[in-house]
């Protein structure tokens, strides 16, 4: 199986650059954003729990998320692999995930963390927002607060990957062709 956490700050391309990587490696994309607000779409309990975290650009607590993920991942037999977008954002996260995929004989091939700074992100994310409809792009205030959180709680968990030889930096700047071809050569070199 091919694993991939693909990693990086809100507004680094991890939804675009998902869709190159599927595309390429026929991988099953989870991305927990999309499932919680694919909930709050849907009026679910899951969702308006989430909403109350994800409209202040807080991260929904943990044991919700990981338990949600960890059903995802069970709906499907026999997959080729998963990309991991936005899934784990703490260290708990991290580790839960490490236990529930060795459970199942498998494990994360690679973290490929995508490097934007802050200022472009900013930039990306009030773009972003004229497009789509995502109350937590719209808010200045928000979008501080989900970098904040992501520097605070998020950015160590590329720690955690380093200490087990699997993170690789990318640079996220640049066209979406020329990032997928980065990740596609990190992703080549790596299974090779
Ligand atoms: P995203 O679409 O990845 O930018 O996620 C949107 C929002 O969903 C985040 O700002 C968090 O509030 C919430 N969220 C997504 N993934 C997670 C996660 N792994 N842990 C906690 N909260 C999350």
């Amino acid at each position: 199986m091919l694993n991939i956490v693909l990693f990086g700050p809100p507004g680094a391309g991890k939804g675009t650059q998902s869709e190159k990587l599927i595309a390429r490696y026929q991988l099953v994309h989870l991305s927990t954003g999309d499932i919680f607000r694919a909930n709050i779409k849907g009026e679910t309990e899951l969702g308006k729990l989430a909403k109350s975290f994800i409209d202040k650009g807080e991260l929904v607590p943990d044991s919700v998320t990981i338990s949600m993920l960890e059903s995802e991942v069970n709906k499907f037999e026999n997959p080729k692999g998963f990309i991991f977008d936005g899934f784990p954002r703490t260290s708990a996260q991290a580790q839960a995930l490490d236990q529930f995929l060795s459970s199942k004989n498998a494990e994360i091939t690679c973290m490929l963390a995508l490097e934007v700074e802050e200022e472009e992100l900013r930039v990306r994310l009030y773009n972003r927002a004229k497009t789509s409809g995502r109350p937590d792009d719209a808010d200045p205030e928000v979008i501080q607060n989900r970098i904040d959180v992501y520097n605070r709680e998020t950015a160590p968990v590329a720690d955690f990957y380093r200490g087990q030889g699997k993170y690789k930096g990318i640079d996220g700047i640049g066209s979406i062709d020329e990032i997928s071809n980065r990740l596609f050569e990190a992703i080549e070199a790596i299974v090779a």
